[in-house]
């Protein structure tokens, strides 16, 4: 982005982000009245607006003002934008500046949370009051990816002659799929292709007085469709939440943003099982290509990184670095660099880079993921809490969320999930490693110290269910240590734990709803992240809101897919 007149312009589509005459005037006549806004939501309990090209915010910050000013309590605000090429946030705040008196509160809050600029999904909820759904994609990728049902569009892409891709036939179909009978839709511009793309999907479409000296601009109702508006949709009310470890937590602060009123039940109390370990590290699961289930450990993890440095639970970002132990990690991590498109955030490094990075000598490459962070799990179960009526029991009526491991199978037994034992050794830094920067991975881990200590994990046991942590694993994880990280050794023990996890066939998490009970489990060994994204994704069940994660990764989640798979394999048995 550069400005000229203090107007932000992209070079790469020699076009300007809004009006050099009053960017704020052009939204406002352009894509807030354009809609009718914001008449459009009065008596609406939820409102839903779309938009192509989130660029630096500025409709989304006044759309999110005039909302404040103008919506009834209660009422709550989706907004989900796609941008294929997202700006840093230096660059949003210093293209917003001749608003800041005005904006200030909006764009501090929504560049707090502004999420790390990797492809996907970013869930952010403000105020309790209002949702962005930023999609970093290109929109004919990312519209069919949505889930959800829009009341207002507001098309912002610049001009279709310099930037065709962004007004194409399948961007205006999937805009049809997601609206209702009377969804609106407005646009700056007023090219004839334009015009008749959204009349061939179905859009009555008729030209406007455009804003400043442009002549035209077009506005108009999608007339088709079955689907009907989500505006008179209940949010809020009681939610009973089985099991106090991450999954329920999280559900449970989640819920809470929305306006939820969660009920935490446990009989042992918060995080009693694996979610109680004092360390745990921050990664998204690694796979060699980008995928709904990469995108979904995407979202995840982005969402960690922007909300846990302000919670009281020892969040340290120091990074990771996974090693390449065999030929096959070694393939699959440099497929993971090009494929996964998260530019900085994610590199392949050599031994020499990931030694120095390390700060200590290692002997093979890695991938290196700066953002990766440490934490402790039990007080981040706790933060979570803090607000939250907790009982301790498990007796509950009413709306359920299954949030209990391996006892979901207690009232849904065809989840296909199971327990692992895991067993973590803590260690005492000596001369050496006190000098870890990062955590380092090698299919076991050691973590970066803190207050003197090593977090080494960890066992991996399906065959096994009791969990008193026993010396012979502490041997295992060292023994791993060693072999990994040659010449790091020579640790004095200082503690262990062991629990069970759960963990499902594919391991990849259960998230969904089945026979209308809602369930968040098998989160594995890189629940801290999953579980966040998991609770918004329940909040989105229950609100019947737009979803928080695509259409290829929801299919991947749904616990409803394998139950019916199970059934199925069954029903063949049998
Ligand atoms: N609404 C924005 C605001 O309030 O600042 C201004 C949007 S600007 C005119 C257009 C935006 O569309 C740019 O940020 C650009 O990067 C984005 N864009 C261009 N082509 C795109 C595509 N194919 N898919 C998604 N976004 C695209």
């Amino acid at each position: 982005m550069e400005c000229m007149d203090d107007t932000p312009r992209s070079a790469m589509f020699d076009d300007v982000y809004f009006s050099a005459k009053d960017g704020a005037a052009e939204t406002e006549h352009v894509f807030l009245n354009g809609n009718n806004l914001p008449a459009a939501w009065q008596g609406q309990r939820r409102f839903t607006i779309g938009e192509t090209g989130f660029g630096t915010g500025l409709n989304f910050l006044m759309a999110w003002e005039l909302f404040e000013k103008t919506a009834e309590k209660g009422a709550f605000l989706d907004f989900v934008s796609v941008e294929k090429y997202p700006l840093p946030p230096e660059d949003i705040r210093k293209a917003l500046m001749p608003w800041v008196e005005r904006l200030s509160p909006y764009v501090d809050k929504m560049l707090a949370q502004y999420p790390m600029r990797v492809p996907g999904f970013h869930r952010m909820v403000f105020d309790g009051r209002v949702a962005l759904t930023l999609i970093f994609d290109d929109a004919n990728d990312a519209l069919p990816e949505i889930e959800g049902v829009v009341d207002a569009w507001f098309l912002d892409g610049f001009t279709p002659s310099k930037n065709p891709d962004m007004w194409t036939e399948k961007v205006f179909r999937e805009m049809a799929r997601l609206s209702h009978k009377g969804t609106t839709f407005s646009t700056f511009t007023a090219a004839g292709f334009v015009k008749r793309g959204l009349r061939d999907a179905g859009f009555l479409v008729e030209k406007r007085k455009g804003f400043g000296w442009k002549a035209d601009m077009l506005g108009g109702v999608f007339e088709g469709g079955e689907t009907a508006s989500l505006s008179s949709a209940a949010d809020g009310g009681i939610v009973h939440i089985l099991g106090a470890g991450l999954a329920g937590c999280a559900s449970a602060y989640v819920l809470k943003q929305y306006g939820f009123e969660p009920v935490l039940h446990d009989p042992n109390g918060i995080a009693s099982g694996a979610s109680g370990n004092a360390v745990g590290i921050i990664n998204p699961r690694l796979s060699a290509h980008r995928t709904g289930e990469s995108d979904f450990y995407t979202a995840a993890f982005s969402q960690t990184v922007r909300q846990f440095p302000s919670f009281d639970a020892e969040y340290m970002a120091c990074g990771s670095l996974h090693l390449v132990n065999d030929d096959e990690k070694e393939k699959r991590f440099v497929k993971t660099a090009e494929n996964w498109g998260w530019g900085s955030h994610m590199q392949f490094c050599s031994a020499a880079d990931a030694s120095t990075i390390a700060g200590i000598s290692l002997d093979k490459a890695a991938l290196y993921i700066p953002g990766a962070a440490r934490i402790n799990p039990a007080l981040l179960c706790k933060s979570y809490a803090k607000d939250v009526a907790f009982e301790k029991n498990d007796n509950a009526d009413g709306r359920i969320i299954l949030a209990n491991g391996a006892a979901a199978l207690d009232t849904l037994p065809d989840l296909p999930i199971h327990t692992v034992r895991g067993q973590i050794t803590m260690v005492r830094e000596n001369a050496q490693s006190r000098n870890i920067n990062v955590n380092i991975g090698y299919g076991g881990y050691i973590s970066a110290p803190a207050g003197g200590m090593h977090a080494v994990g960890s066992t991996f046991q399906k065959w096994m269910t009791n969990t008193n942590a026993n010396p012979d694993d502490d041997e295992a994880n060292l023994k791993n240590l060693a072999e990994n990280l040659a010449g790091l050794g020579g640790f004095e023990i200082a503690g262990h734990r062991a629990a069970l996890r759960t963990a499902s066939k594919d391991r990849f998490p259960v998230i969904g709803s089945v026979e209308d009970i809602l369930v968040t489990t098998a989160h594995g060994s890189h629940g801290i992240a999953s579980t966040l994204a998991g609770a918004h994704l329940l909040a989105d069940i229950l609100r019947d809101g737009i979803r928080s994660l695509g259409k290829s990764t929801l299919k991947n989640l749904a616990p409803a897919r394998f139950y019916e798979r199970e059934m199925r394999k069954s029903a063949k048995k049998a």
